[in-house]
């Protein structure tokens, strides 16, 4: 039986997907650090200067990270857009969303100097038209704000869902149910903002879930665009019972009766 797995032949990916690039990423991304974990951050470049300031509705002031901080903070993490000003793009005429989506790409590309790649939609707003400017936009992905509450990947990269935010009352329970799961290419996608770890004193709760999840053998900790990109690329394959073909320009790992094995780029595999 052939089974699709994740690099290094891991049979799961984690990733962690946070928002509005906050001075409590500072705590929250040197927790991931502790215990080699992989970050999506989505940022707003539009909010950056003097450390942006605002009052939550549950009546804590938050504070954005200043451009001098972040390059430093994040290395090692994948960086998204979560475009310039954080609006209501529903409120907005397809040019302002094409301005709102372009100018926070270039702005994190020149600043990190990195391709960005992926796009976490501000608030819960999303439409066809919001959809279409992603797209046109060159992002490879765009991360709506439903939560999916499963370990299948998705299907659609520009309506992704991750698995579970951080605040919902199940995220224990999909942590367990997670690192017992056998499902093949089996994803675990937490969403948050890290302020919420100080606003409902949830450091020790997340921490013992990274804990957790960073002693299990089986699972990758991955970037975002890091899953999308294996995903994309484990879609065009070929097999058949008695061949594999990678037909992609990354390597992909596959186990046959329990074997684990790399099949490098543009390689084939013909079974005896
Ligand atoms: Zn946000």
């Amino acid at each position: 039986m052939i089974t699709k797995l994740y690099p290094n032949g891991k049979a799961k990916a984690f990733n962690v997907t946070y928002d509005d690039g906050v001075l409590q990423d500072i705590r929250f991304v040197a927790l991931l650090n502790k215990y080699n974990l992989k970050g999506t951050f989505n940022l707003n470049s539009g909010l950056m200067e003097n450390e942006f300031e605002w009052i939550h509705e549950n009546g804590c002031v938050v504070k954005r990270l200043s451009k001098d901080k972040v390059v430093s903070l994040y290395q090692g993490h994948e960086i998204a857009s979560h475009a310039l000003t954080h609006p209501y793009m529903n409120d907005l005429s397809e040019s302002e969303i094409m301005y709102e989506l372009q100018a926070d790409k270039a702005n994190l590309e020149m600043l990190f100097g990195r391709e960005i790649k992926g796009f976490a939609v501000p608030f819960d707003y999303y439409s066809e038209l919001i959809e279409s400017c992603v797209k046109r936009c060159d992002f490879e992905y765009a991360r709506i704000s439903e939560e999916s509450h499963s370990f299948v990947p998705q299907n659609d990269y520009y309506k992704w869902k991750a698995t579970v935010f951080h605040t919902d009352a199940t995220l224990k329970e999909l942590t367990q149910q997670f690192i017992k799961t056998n499902e093949e290419l089996a994803l675990f996608q937490i969403v948050g903002h890290s302020y919420d770890l100080d606003n409902q004193n949830m450091w020790d709760k997340i921490e013992t879930i990274f804990k957790e999840i960073a002693l299990q053998k089986d699972i990758l900790p991955m970037t975002t665009i890091d899953i999308i990109e294996y995903l994309k690329a484990m879609n065009q394959t070929e097999i058949t019972d008695s061949y594999i073909i990678n037909n992609s320009n990354i390597s992909l790992w596959f186990s046959v009766n329990r074997n684990a094995f790399e099949l490098k780029p543009f390689e084939m595999l013909y079974f005896k």
